[in-house]
């Protein structure tokens, strides 16, 4: 049963190891996909601002335009002041002068603030920019290393691999194919050490007469009845130790 579980114990060291790998090999092409998106979703952002940006490039060279407009009745308002016939004339002209010159302060307030909008947009556009270009190169670097990492992960994958076939030809078939079977329904963790009573794997507590059973050792192997996963007891640990240290 010592052995067993030993072999158990260091098949499941393998096969997380194993697992951890194939996670990271998962993980790459999703982050890819979604700084992807990230750019996709900056890059319609952009689309957005820069057509908002020309409409307001457009009313700004209206308002301009405007400007002077009022800045011609004016000066033609003006002129006429000096050929001015009568008081009424003279009433008509003053009213026209002031009216543009009015609409030019209106006007000329209206574009300050139109030229605020503008460089507050600018500069939100940058920032985006900058997102943007960042995240692009975030995801070269992703690139690059997931080739990178390719041939490392296959190089320790099938020396992992090996390993396992060793491990996994020493034991019964029937016991990897249960080792196996758990190891699907229980995240991975197929044996695990009793400690304090409790298995470590739900940590439930054992029956007296099991936990009994698993310290004196069983020939056969002990399953926790709460999370059926293969018990060992703890103390083996140290006595290992114990016996590796010198005397
Ligand atoms: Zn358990």
């Amino acid at each position: 049963m010592q052995e067993k579980i030993n072999l158990l114990e260091k098949a499941q060291r393998i096969d997380l190891e194993i697992d951890s790998i194939e996670e990271e090999k998962l993980y790459y092409p999703l982050e890819i996909e979604k700084v992807g998106r990230e750019v996709q979703a900056g890059e319609k952002e952009l689309e957005a601002i820069d057509s908002e940006l020309s409409e307001m490039e457009i009313t700004k060279k209206a308002t301009t335009d405007d400007i002077a407009v009022c800045v011609e009745r004016v000066r033609r308002g003006e002129e006429r002041l000096n050929i001015v016939k009568n008081e009424k004339e003279l009433n008509a002209i003053t009213k026209e002068i002031n009216a543009a010159k009015k609409e030019k302060v209106n006007k000329e307030n209206e574009l300050v603030k139109l030229r605020g909008r503008i460089d507050e947009k600018s500069g939100v556009k940058t920032e985006k920019e900058e997102g943007v270009l960042q995240r692009q190169a975030n995801i070269k670097g992703l690139e690059k290393e997931f080739e990178e990492k390719k041939y490392k992960w296959a190089e320790t994958l099938s020396r992992l691999q090996d390993e396992r076939s060793v491990i996994v030809n020493e034991l019964p078939p029937a016991v990897v194919k249960r080792y196996d079977s758990i190891r699907e329904k229980r995240q991975g963790i197929a044996v695990v050490k009793v400690k304090h009573g409790a298995c470590q794997g739900c940590y439930m507590s054992i029956p007296p007469q099991l936990y009994i059973q698993i310290m004196k050792g069983s020939s056969e192997l002990i399953f926790c009845p709460h999370c059926h996963r293969i018990l060992y007891f703890e103390h083996t640990d140290k006595e290992e130790q114990r016996q590796k240290e010198p005397a």
